[in-house]
């Protein structure tokens, strides 16, 4: 049988719906400018809807076995394989990565849902030894209940898998909001859920353009029957979540931004460097919270990195529409990226740095911008300090081990970093000083399903994947049996 993944309704309690106010949008590809499709524009009502029956179906999804759980997951994630040229040609369309990026996605993605599937059955609890005669003591974890997810449009498939996936997995029931920009992936998910027996209600997709984001995200935060919030996206919009779900006191996971520092050493093996940035920086067209946003390279390798890296961006990176074949740089994702990216590139040359490639709108117009390398950046310029969020390599020399480390810490944001050396002690001391849940040495690309992902200080709260993954959906209770 063959299912048709790209659908224009909502997901809400196993039914496919449209908005109560019968309203919808236009979703556009960034690549072309045209107009994919429509999908509901919903509003508070019909998030409330969506709570009502996440929380009624909690009732019962919460006392399925894991066993039973992890069949339907397996599924599930079968079903993604089976499909996942037509989730990527979606996620392509909808998004503007290159196919072959997107089926990477469609594979991590997949890989939650397999993972978190597997994993429900070892949520062990503790016998606790008891310090009385009388008491036995064990601690027992349960499912929390509904969960409210807000995704973003940098990876549609994948984290809307890292979070309802473990959630799911975890007993927990859920409503996702998906970006305004990406609603297709989300929603080819759960036809796919669907398609796996997940019973009704289990996982909700509610779609919305802009300007309801505002109002449902509100409603996920504030509504008493649901209990916990996980969100990924700008770091301005986690902390307006967070402080709305304080006056109902909610477990909150927030993944936001990052300012990655990407140090070159002297000692380094330039070749591999080089790879290592071309991977971590212009993936996704550098629109990734882990993509490398400063590069430090130390002042005696400093000249031959830049050239390196200049005839690698000119001679292996190309720009077009991420359908046709040979394409491994796609568009920004809209013209307000676009801007931003550009306003960066501009300010950072009145400056004082020099561009070396690039530098600004690609020919071939619409949403693309040219790959860009930017040499004898300063630390005190915008590019450095703000999230660029674009095909923009910004290089800063420095002298010191440990000016390098100064720098690379110097931030808010915690999330990835990474650093290129061939000295064993180094690779140690580096490791173990910069202050972020994700480090890579001698790395570009350092997510696994496998391993854990999170930011330090304002990057985030809490951790996906891995082992720990499943522990932000679920609640300890310590169980106490008395009169022994
Ligand atoms: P970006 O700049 O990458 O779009 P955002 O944090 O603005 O990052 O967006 C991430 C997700 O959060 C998107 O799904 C977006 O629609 C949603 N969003 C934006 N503003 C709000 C808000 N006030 N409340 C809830 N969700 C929001």
């Amino acid at each position: 049988m063959s299912l048709n993944l790209k659908t224009d309704k909502a997901f809400v309690d196993g039914k496919w719906i449209s908005a109560s106010s019968g309203k919808t949008y236009e979703v556009l590809n960034p690549a072309t400018g045209q107009v994919l499709g429509s999908v509901p524009d919903m509003d508070q009502d019909d998030v409330r809807d969506a709570i009502k029956a996440a929380h009624t179906a909690f009732k019962s999804w919460k006392n399925t076995l894991p066993k039973e759980r992890s069949v339907i997951m397996k599924k599930w994630y079968d079903l993604s394989l089976n499909y996942k040229k037509e989730l990527a040609t979606l996620l392509t369309e909808e998004n503007g990565k290159p196919l072959a990026e997107a089926e990477g996605e469609i594979l991590y993605g997949s890989g939650f849902l397999e993972w978190f599937g597997e994993e429900c059955r070892r949520t062990y609890g503790d016998v606790v030894p008891s310090p009385v005669q009388s008491k036995r003591t064990l601690v027992i974890k349960q499912p929390i209940g509904v969960a409210g997810m807000i995704t973003p449009w940098n990876f549609p498939n994948a984290m809307v898998t890292r979070k309802a996936g473990a959630a799911i997995a975890a007993g927990c029931t859920v409503v996702l909001r998906p970006a305004e920009d990406t609603p297709f992936s989300a929603l080819a998910l759960c036809k796919l859920a669907e398609e796996a027996g997940l019973p009704p209600g289990v996982l909700n997709v509610v779609t919305s353009d802009r300007g309801n984001a505002g109002p449902i995200g509100k409603e996920l935060c504030e509504n008493p029957l649901v209990s916990k919030i996980s969100f990924t996206g700008s770091t301005a919009v986690g902390k307006l979540l967070l402080s709305q779900s304080a006056d109902t006191v909610k477990k909150v996971s927030l993944e936001l931004g990052g300012n990655a520092p990407f140090i070159v050493f002297d000692s380094a093996d330039l070749q591999k460097a080089v790879n290592g940035l071309l991977a971590c920086k212009f993936r996704n067209a550098g629109q990734t919270c882990v993509c490398a946003n400063r590069v430090l390279v130390q002042e005696g390798i400093y000249a031959k990195f830049v050239h390196a890296l200049a005839l690698a961006i000119e001679n292996t990176l190309k720009t077009g529409n991420g359908l046709e074949p040979g394409v491994n740089q796609g568009p920004l994702i809209n013209s307000r990226a676009v801007e931003k990216v550009d306003g960066l590139v501009k300010d950072a040359v009145a400056c004082g740095a020099k561009v070396i490639v690039g530098g600004k709108n690609a020919a071939i117009g619409g949403n693309f911008y040219e790959p860009t390398l930017l040499s004898d950046v300063t630390v005190d310029m915008r590019v450095v300090q703000e999230e660029i969020f674009g095909p923009v390599a910004a290089i800063v020399k420095f002298k010191t081990e440990a000016e390098a480390i100064e720098i690379a810490n110097n931030t808010t944001a915690g999330l990835a970093s990474y650093f290129f050396t061939t000295d064993i002690a180094q690779a140690w001391r580096v490791s173990e000083k910069l202050q972020y849940g994700l480090v890579g040495v001698n790395e570009g690309i350092v997510s696994a399903v496998e391993s854990t992902f999170g930011g330090w200080k304002e990057s985030g709260l809490g951790s996906e994947g891995g082992k720990y993954g499943l522990d932000e959906y679920l609640v300890r209770k310590n169980i106490c049996y008395g009169g022994i």
